[in-house]
């Protein structure tokens, strides 16, 4: 099932994420349907926090992206990275490299917006995958990029915050906006989901 994806202003987005203790029934169907809504919204990568779950969940996907190279090892082994997406990670653990690069990034809750940001070239990481087995992974390119922009978000971290400050600026109206927008659609769903007192 298709899930609503949360925008900037929603105060679950800056929520850290509470680790997966079992992974149940509805985890597995909680990263189906993650994994349903990244590609039908073209993204990359989707946190539970996004769709309303402040849990240590994530998805990567970079099945659908051409132009933007990726290396990816899973348990040592060199794969494809777009073969081996979408990834489910639970719990993950991330370590970064020293060498950095600026890259143009998006996210799915903050349509139309995007910005130049600068993260680590490689990372590593540990997490544990939906047969609960552990999974060891190296990346880098846009895999290492994405993989960094979910595990900020598993820690109520966004990507407007790593931003530089002339682009934060720059964006300052737009996110006000943004945030605006989404409180009176919170209130406006509040007061729909109120029964109707007739007296
Ligand atoms: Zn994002």
């Amino acid at each position: 099932m298709r899930l609503q994806i949360l925008q900037y202003g929603s105060p679950v987005l800056r929520a850290k994420g509470r680790p997966v203790e079992e992974i149940t029934d509805r985890i597995r169907q909680l990263a189906a349907d993650m994994i349903e809504t990244t590609r039908a919204a073209n993204g990359v990568g989707l946190a539970a926090q996004q769709i309303g779950q402040p849990l240590q969940l994530t998805v990567v996907d970079v099945s659908q992206v051409e132009d933007r190279p990726s290396t990816l090892k899973l348990n040592g082994q060199e794969v494809d990275p777009r073969a081996a997406s979408p990834l489910v990670l639970i719990n993950p653990e991330i370590e970064l490299g020293t060498e950095t690069s600026l890259g143009v990034e998006g996210c799915l809750s903050f349509p139309e917006i995007t910005g130049e940001i600068e993260r680590a070239e490689m990372v590593r990481a540990r997490a544990q995958t939906l047969d609960g087995s552990t999974i060891h992974i190296e990346a880098t390119g846009l895999f290492a990029r994405a993989l960094q922009h979910e595990v900020d978000h598993l820690n109520g971290i966004l990507f407007i915050d790593r931003m530089n400050s002339a682009a934060k600026a720059a964006l300052a109206s737009r996110l006000k906006r943004m945030q605006k927008e989404t409180e009176r659609g919170h209130r406006k769903r509040r007061k729909e989901l109120e029964p109707e007192i007739a007296l």
